[in-house]
């Protein structure tokens, strides 16, 4: 999910052509100068759209790409990791890269099915800084606050409650876009952390409406399945007044 509002970090489109993704079923994961094969197992285009958040020093690095709305695979639901397999180099890997890409997009959450793993696994922080970039009457009618690095494998959300709250939101597969999503206000989610070791996290506000939306990717749901559709608008029409009819955004 993206660092909502952070309309300074739409850069431009960089294609990479360095990362190899091979299936989940046994190959390590390698980077060699091959363009992305998927679990589908076909050889596809290296996809343009990569956001360089950081400019430069992203072509120092062999991050993945991020896959992009339009692609099939983002409606593909992903597979459990083995709680064997989580301590394995291949698994630490991808959760390594899942942090920076999302860190370097900038995004609040990202889910493996995103940079072509088809696991269960997502990474989610929010930051005082990406905060900041919102005022302070939006931060809170969103119940926005900052929260520490979370990985979650194997991530199981539990909706709480029947209060939820109408708010734009983006995602860094769908660059450049808006829409108004309902989501719940609480939610309860169990799984593994980055060691093996279960973990349960209560959210609610902003942290609950990202833990939705990168578990949704997990389903192979994006937020455009589930938004408002007349709410749907670019970035830089953020501003403009929602269309006529369209509810109030806001907790309900
Ligand atoms: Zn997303």
């Amino acid at each position: 999910m993206e660092a909502l509002h952070l309309h300074r970090v739409l850069l431009m489109p960089v294609s990479q052509k360095t990362s190899i993704f091979l299936r989940a079923s046994g190959t390590p994961l390698s980077t060699l100068a091959r363009p992305p094969l998927r679990w589908s197992s076909q050889t596809c285009s290296a996809r343009a759209g990569w956001f360089l958040g950081l400019g430069a020093d992203s072509k120092k690095t062999n991050l993945p790409d991020t896959v992009k709305a339009g692609d099939p695979v983002l409606h593909e639901p992903a597979q459990d990791v083995d709680p064997n397999e989580i301590k394995s180099e291949r698994v630490q890997k991808i959760i390594d890269d899942m942090i920076q890409v999302m860190r370097k997009a900038p995004g609040v959450g990202l889910a493996a099915p995103q940079i072509g793993i088809p696991l269960r696994i997502i990474v989610l922080e929010d930051t005082k800084e990406y905060i900041s970039y919102v005022s302070k009457e939006e931060a809170k009618t969103q119940d926005r606050r900052p929260f520490d690095l979370l990985v979650i494998l194997n991530p199981k959300l539990e909706k709480k409650g029947k209060r939820t709250a109408l708010f734009f939101e983006g995602c860094l597969s769908v660059d450049g876009f808006r829409a108004v999503v309902e989501r719940h206000l609480d939610v309860e989610v169990t799984g593994l952390d980055r060691y093996g070791a279960p973990i349960k996290i209560i959210a609610s506000g902003w942290q609950a409406r990202i833990l939705q939306h990168e578990c949704d990717h997990l389903d192979g749901t994006l937020y455009v399945d589930k938004m408002l559709p007349r709410t749907f608008r670019t970035v830089d029409n953020m501003d403009l007044p929602l269309a006529q009819g369209c509810p109030k955004l806001g907790p309900r």
